[in-house]
């Protein structure tokens, strides 16, 4: 056997196009559009800044992902898509 090991595959989920979302508090300034636009995904934290949902860093096969990453006026959330 050579040593190339195929890809291999993250565990959970298991969808095609597997995705990892993030918020950058770094960047973000608490307008709230990502919660609002997908509030299956995001929620606001005690200050207000945007968080992903505990367990919901897949996405949670939301079609509103998208839409909130291009919500946030700052660009904090990320979408990274894998798979
Ligand atoms: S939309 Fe952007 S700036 Fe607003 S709370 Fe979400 S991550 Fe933060």
């Amino acid at each position: 056997m050579s040593g190339d090991a195929p890809r291999e595959r993250r565990t959970g989920g298991g969808a095609a196009g597997a995705v990892a979302v993030a918020v950058d508090r770094g960047v973000c300034i608490g307008a709230g559009q990502c919660a609002l636009t997908a509030p299956e995904v995001f929620t606001q934290d005690d200050d207000g800044f945007g968080q992903v949902l505990p367990g919901r860093e897949d996405g949670h096969g939301s079609a509103l992902l998208r839409e909130a990453v291009r919500a946030c006026p700052v660009s904090a959330v990320s979408l990274r898509t894998g798979g």
